[in-house]
């Protein structure tokens, strides 16, 4: 969505809410007490009122928005920004643009909004025909920030690189135009990894992909055990020079990737990075939506729940 359009159909607080309730109203409320779904609007309080049992639910209770104090109004631009841009914006400069003295809670509202983002993909799962590569990230340990006793710069913890499976759904293409690849991608996923162990890997798998799925892999030992999970997996020995020609999407989303989270994050703590991948995934499986993203991720932000 433009900045002229979303300034026109949202100049202010009221047209945010009033937004926020009829989008809550498509998804349902549920009531808290006895999950019943129908609801009054009482327009004076702003509240919806449960017509089985009187309980009442606020406009901001349930949705990703509970507990924030923030206003719906900044609420909105952040998402407005973080989907109208192409490669995002760091919550230094979200701040900056919404005019707030203090990061923390500019910080928090784009976090929670990343695992919203989180949420929605793992409503899918890939199938077809998918690559399968594990890429790693450079991350800082939380656990040593802020420890005197250890040899860290100050203010950081110690870098080190976090394991990162990585699978993008793809389309054959018959006859590719101007040297082009001879697959189309469609829809990726980018999991932060424990380890790679073969079993962590299977499971991970097993709720990320259609069991029909058909995978292709290098010769990895942990790769060895898919077809327990999936139907077909095509495993081969590739040269890493090779790498990119054979698994080309999934090499592509990992350069990508590292590179925005770079230009966006300087120093990316593991604790969060599977909540910046999230957004990044996010973004890069509805790049064709152009001006819809920010209705999705509105929907997305208003039926998340953070009580699952
Ligand atoms: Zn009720």
């Amino acid at each position: 969505m433009k900045l002229i359009d979303f300034s026109k159909q949202f100049p202010d607080e009221q047209s945010c809410r009033d937004y926020f309730r009829e989008q809550r109203q498509k998804e349902g409320i549920t009531c808290k007490n006895c999950k019943g779904t129908s609801h009054y609007w009482m327009k004076t309080i702003e509240q919806f009122q449960c017509k089985t049992c009187r309980t009442r639910t606020t406009l901001r209770s349930g949705t990703v928005m509970e507990s924030s104090n923030l206003s719906f109004s900044d609420w909105f631009t952040a998402m407005h920004l973080m989907t109208a841009t192409k490669k995002g914006i760091s919550a230094k400069e979200m701040q900056r643009q919404l005019g707030f003295k203090r990061y923390e809670p500019i910080w928090f509202m784009m976090q929670k909004i990343r695992v919203a983002m989180g949420a929605r993909d793992e409503r899918y799962e890939l199938s077809g025909f998918t690559e399968m590569d594990e890429g790693y990230f450079t991350t800082v340990e939380s656990a040593t920030v802020g420890e005197k006793n250890k040899k860290v710069k100050r203010g950081r913890g110690s870098e080190k690189q976090t394991p990162v499976l990585v699978m993008a759904q793809t389309e054959y293409v018959e006859n590719p135009k101007n040297h082009k690849q001879h697959s189309r991608c469609k829809f990726f996923k980018m999991k932060v990894m424990p380890n790679l162990e073969s079993k962590t890997i299977n499971m991970l798998v097993k709720d990320s992909l259609n069991p029909a799925t058909e995978v292709k892999t290098d010769s990895f030992s942990s790769y060895k055990r898919l077809n327990e999970v999936i139907n077909q997996h095509v495993s081969k020995v590739i040269p890493p020079k090779q790498a990119g020609i054979e698994l080309p999407w999934v090499h592509i989303a990992i350069s990508n990737a590292k590179k925005n989270l770079l230009n966006n994050f300087h120093h990316v703590d593991d604790t969060y990075l599977q909540n910046y991948l999230d957004e990044f995934t996010y973004r890069l499986n509805r790049r064709y939506f152009g001006g819809k993203l920010f209705g999705r991720l509105l929907i997305a932000c208003v039926s998340f729940c953070w009580i699952i």
